[in-house]
């Protein structure tokens, strides 16, 4: 059978933890493997179970300025060590608070996103590798930045590219917000295309993430960004989701896919302002299921990413794993899940179903005709920006 699926899982992914004040909270991986397993997904005779390993120095200096790399362990052995400044880097309190242990959880963060890249690039049986825990992208080449000390996916890439020099891999990013390290690390790169949709950077941290974004050199050309309203609903995202992606996929062609699969788009996420429900997401991974597919390849790298409600992260990773799987659930959650998350997850509402399909956003968008007017003729415009220029600017080499 040449359909496997990797699961790159461990309950050591707990220790990158930023302490109990720090949206970025390991419980949603926890809650989402265990609502995967209740699921039966885990069980599913395509799935394969791996455990990562922590990424070597090396190869974390692939993607990272070594001075930073050694900061980062310095800080790490000891926390309180007064000789360096850590604001330089990126690090201490707001959002990416130093804490004993990070760079070994950073590592293993990495070393999973390398084993998933490994497993897709050399098995002609394992179509997919996916790491929950991965998708940390604002990490720059000497800084930590928005909950991410260290760049796995970037780390993943160069491990890549170690394997075959000239491998020409497609980035593509659905996190609400822009995935800057991962763009600027490989921004003059025509062999790694990066694709960001997220939430402006008018409105949204990073700040970046603009259409005139569109790499330097050799690389000009090849990254590609689709700044989004405040507000974008399922349909709107979806449809120009649906038009845009194949079509670059299919005009670049490239050996590899790798998504980055943040789900804080979501109408009630607290970090965001966008208007996406599960249901979208169920959407986006049909659509990356058949691209990899079609245009890529057959092999599909995926991390997770942001994504800060408890008890929608583990239900719209679970939907993809499920598409990944071929599996069509029903539109309902395990009770003992729920009980388990009414347990753990007090202060959010407790969901009954595994997609919402109630979009918040649909209906106070119907009360303002105008705006909604305003938001398709804005994604009309982006459509003809991928059609006029990203488009023939990829398809030439
Ligand atoms: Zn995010």
């Amino acid at each position: 059978m040449h359909d496997k699926v990797a699961l790159v899982y461990t309950d050591q992914y707990g220790r990158y933890d930023f302490g109990p004040d720090h949206p970025l909270r390991p419980l949603r991986l926890k809650l989402t493997y265990d609502l995967m397993e209740k699921l039966n997904l885990l069980s599913h005779k395509r799935l394969e179970i791996k455990e990562p390993i922590e990424a070597t120095q090396e190869q974390i200096e692939r993607a990272h300025d070594p001075e930073y790399v050694e900061v980062v362990k310095k800080l790490s052995a000891n926390p309180g060590d007064r000789i360096i400044q850590p604001y330089l880097y990126g690090l201490g309190p707001g959002d990416n608070p130093i804490f004993r242990g990070m760079y070994e959880a950073s590592a293993l963060v990495c070393g999973a996103s390398i084993v998933a890249a490994d497993l897709v690039w050399k098995n002609d049986d394992i179509i997919i590798g996916f790491n929950p825990a991965g998708g940390l992208h604002h990490a720059q080449k000497k800084r930590a930045s928005g909950f991410c000390i260290f760049n796995d996916i970037a780390v993943a890439i160069h491990h890549l590219k170690h394997l075959k020099k000239d491998i020409k891999i497609a980035y593509l990013d659905i996190d609400c917000h822009h995935g800057d390290g991962v763009q600027w690390l490989f921004y003059d790169d025509p062999n790694v295309l990066t694709v960001s949709f997220h939430e402006s950077g008018k409105f949204l941290f990073p700040g970046t993430g603009h259409t005139n974004e569109v790499g330097e050199g050799p690389g000009k050309g090849f990254s590609l960004n689709f700044p989004l309203l405040p507000g974008t609903n399922n349909r709107m995202l979806v449809k120009l989701f649906r038009y845009c992606v194949p079509r670059i996929l299919d005009a670049y062609s490239p050996d590899l896919l790798f998504t980055q699969l943040g789900v804080d788009m979501h109408f009630n996420d607290p970090l965001t302002q966008m208007g996406a429900s599960i249901s979208a997401y169920k959407n986006i991974a049909q659509t990356l299921y058949t691209c990899s597919h079609d245009y890529c390849n057959n092999k599909w790298v995926a991390v997770g990413g942001g994504g800060y409600l408890m008890t929608v992260v583990p239900r719209a990773w679970s939907v993809f794993l499920a598409r990944m799987l071929d599996v069509e659930l029903r539109n309902e959650l395990p009770n003992d899940w729920i009980e388990q998350v009414k347990k753990e997850v007090p202060n959010e509402d407790t969901p009954y179903l595994l997609w919402d399909h109630d979009d918040k956003s649909e209906v106070e968008l119907l009360s303002h005709p105008e705006i909604t007017k305003k938001m398709i003729d804005y994604n009309k415009e982006l459509k003809n920006l991928c059609d006029n220029e990203y488009l023939p600017n990829i398809s030439q080499k």
